[in-house]
């Protein structure tokens, strides 16, 4: 295996990398990926590597005819087995105390950079990451996992003193796992959003049971793979592929199952998070869609808002939960913004995303590639004007892959469903309006409320754009990203409304608490030992 250290930190903002070294070696690994497509993998089971009668092929959106690995057809029964050994093993791994899983864990991060090449090598064939795109979401996991361990040092493990009423009274709140939880994981970012919720939870002294996506499962797979290799004993992580309707059912509507994060669509996470508590009070962290607006008022650069949504819209085909679907724009800077868009989008490299020279790969699968047309096909027939893309690329190898442009749409109204349902692809509809509170309004009417951005030069609109936006994370001027680029302990992530449950932050400081539930200890006479 590739153990090539980078020299250099790819995080989603990394704008260039004119980096040769950097270069060679995720080339080297394209290489190296290569001769592992086809294998078969087991599921994870408690010490088990346990296979099945049936299997699914996980193809390459690149090339259809490239099958990237061949995983089990989870069961119920094998997500019941999981469950157990997850229960069985988590008095022990709870036992252990946080300082000595933060070692473990860490040993896991280390190795996830050492191999930060080849995974993302193999990202980039499994869902379609252009080089930069894909060295970041593992380098992400790596970064999840450090700064998770480092919130549970910070906090020295969640034991708090607390005050005292009387001189023979001890009393302290201590934050303890609640046992076995459920780890549903999207495609979109395959090993960072299948690692880092489960750090979460396994730092917190919890066991898990991760469900990758059916689209992604090599990554969760690998992902689990290190964290046993770093010396987590077997059980503490178990893994189950198959399909939601079975395998994530079971997780659901499972007693054994203490917790549950799921990262996903609103559709899925909305039913989750209703269903879940049928019965009695558990924790269920959803992380869902969004629909991220950007606000550019006639007094940005307007160079910079045009590259910062360019990035944000078209990075990794508009599938990024943050990625900019929608533009409010000043009517007196509408033409020239929208030209400069427009010019940018056409000048985006698509194709396959192995190739240093692709800004833009494919999209996850037909399903996507069809939501893309029948946008564009809406846009048209409602009177859109389409001033970039609008075409899928059909021709060659591209023909055997899902390769939509970059699109850009003007000329919608304001309350067309393409602003305001989620797409998941690389389409953004820009529309006018006449001042920044109709902007401000537009942008918090839906229901969702992920990230948000503005491009401004006037502080005072910055401030009220601040003070009013309804969305987790929100950016002002940013040219690396108008919408998308959160990293750990940089900028938290998380949803507010229809965008997320918990109101808490991935990425940030209070993530860890949530994998946790306090108990407060009062204590007569003797100091009680340490927690
Ligand atoms: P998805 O909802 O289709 O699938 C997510 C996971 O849920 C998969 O593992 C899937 O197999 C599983 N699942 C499906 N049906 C299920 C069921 N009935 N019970 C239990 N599990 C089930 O999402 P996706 O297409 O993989 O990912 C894209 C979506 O994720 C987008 O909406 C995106 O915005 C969102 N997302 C959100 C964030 C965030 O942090 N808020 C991050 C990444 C992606």
């Amino acid at each position: 295996m590739a153990t090539t250290t980078p020299r250099m930190k790819i995080t989603y903002a990394t704008l260039s990398a004119d980096n040769e070294e950097l270069q060679a070696a995720y080339d080297h690994a394209v290489d190296e990926a290569r001769a592992m497509l086809g294998r078969s993998y087991p599921m994870l089971i408690g010490a088990e590597e346990r296979t099945g009668d049936e299997w699914f092929e996980d193809r390459s959106p690149n090339d259809a005819d490239i099958v990237v690995s061949r995983f089990p057809v989870g069961t119920r029964q094998d997500v019941r087995d999981a469950i157990d050994a997850a229960r069985a093993a988590f008095p022990a791994w709870r036992d252990l105390g946080w300082r000595r899983r933060l070692e473990l864990l860490r040993r896991a991060a280390e190795t996830i950079s050492e191999r930060q090449f080849l995974y993302a090598a193999l990202m980039s064939f499994e869902v379609g990451k252009t080089r930069l795109e894909a060295l970041g979401d593992v380098e992400e996991t790596a970064d999840l996992i450090r700064y998770y361990g480092d919130t549970m040092e910070a906090n020295d493990g969640f034991v708090k003193p607390m005050g005292s009423l009387s001189p023979e009274e001890h009393t302290r709140s201590i934050l303890k796992p609640h046992g076995v939880w459920a780890v549903i994981s999207p495609f979109n970012f395959p090993m960072a959003l299948s690692g880092g919720p489960a750090a979460g939870a396994l730092l917190a002294g919890n066991t898990v049971v991760m469900k990758p996506s059916s689209d992604a499962p090599l990554m969760g797979y690998l992902f689990a793979k290190v964290l046993l290799e770093a010396g987590v004993p077997a059980g503490v992580v178990n893994l189950v592929t198959g399909p939601g309707e079975t395998v994530g059912a079971e997780l659901e509507e499972n007693p054994g199952v203490d917790g549950m994060v799921f990262t996903g669509s609103y559709e899925v996470g909305m039913r989750l998070y209703k269903h879940f508590t049928r019965d009695y009070p558990r924790p269920i962290i959803t992380e869902m869609g969004g629909k991220n607006p950007a606000i550019v008022t006639r007094n940005a650069d307007l160079d910079e808002a045009a590259e910062g949504v360019m990035r944000s819209a078209f990075g990794f085909d508009g599938q990024k939960c943050s990625a900019n679907s929608r533009v409010y724009v000043d009517a007196a800077v509408a033409d020239q913004f929208t030209a400069k868009l427009a010019e940018r989008a056409k000048a985006i490299t698509v194709g396959d995303p192995t190739r240093r020279e692709t800004w833009m790969g494919p999209v996850i699968n037909e399903r996507a590639l069809e939501k893309f047309t029948t946008a564009v096909e809406e846009a048209r027939r409602d009177g859109g004007r389409i001033l970039a893309g609008g075409e899928v690329l059909r021709d060659g190898a591209t023909g055997r892959g899902y390769f939509p442009t970059p699109t850009v749409v003007a000329g919608l109204p304001l309350d067309h469903r393409l602003f305001r349902d989620e797409l998941f692809v690389p389409f953004v509809v820009v529309g006018e309006v006449d001042s920044l509170d109709e902007a401000i309004a537009e942008a918090n009417g839906t229901p969702y409320g992920l990230t948000a951005g503005i491009f401004t030069r006037d502080r005072a609109e910055a401030e009220r754009f601040l003070d009013r936006i309804e969305a987790g994370v929100v950016y002002v001027n940013r040219r690396a990203g108008a919408t998308t680029g959160a990293w750990p302990g940089i900028q938290s992530f998380g949803g507010w409304k229809g965008s997320g449950s918990s109101g808490k932050n991935g990425l940030g400081p209070y993530y860890v608490q949530q994998f946790l539930r306090e108990q407060s200890q009062t204590v007569m006479g003797d100091e009680p030992p340490d927690a």
